[in-house]
């Protein structure tokens, strides 16, 4: 019967991983990179601009989201990678992720993307 004390450790050990990933989106780091992509992008929604629309995201606001173009379920070693980072307004990115969210493996991203 393991005792209560190795029981919590593994329940901690195990939440670890979200935790770490939830860390970083509100890390300095992260803010920095994604303020430089959307200064890149020029605070335009790069989804919208390939479609031959114009966007404007405004930074600091909730509008806007930086994307991961390889989504990090399947590429976390990309994650962050300025490449693969781009800007999108809130809306793509719904619609982006919602997409996303289908793949149930690697193989069938690179099917649809590919
Ligand atoms: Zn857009």
């Amino acid at each position: 019967m393991p005792s209560f004390k190795k029981l919590k450790k593994s329940w901690t050990d195990t939440s670890q991983p979200k935790r770490k990933h939830d860390k970083f989106y509100s890390s300095r780091g992260w803010r920095r990179l994604r303020d430089q992509i959307t200064l890149r992008d020029a605070y335009l929604c790069q989804i919208c601009k390939r479609n031959g629309v114009i966007t404007k995201i405004h930074p600091g606001s909730g509008d806007y989201a930086v994307d991961h173009i390889k989504p990090k379920r399947f590429f976390p070693d990309l994650y962050k990678d300025a490449d693969n980072l781009e800007t999108t307004c809130k809306t793509c990115h719904a619609i982006k992720s919602a997409k996303e969210q289908k793949y149930k493996n690697i193989n069938q991203w690179y099917a649809d993307n590919t």
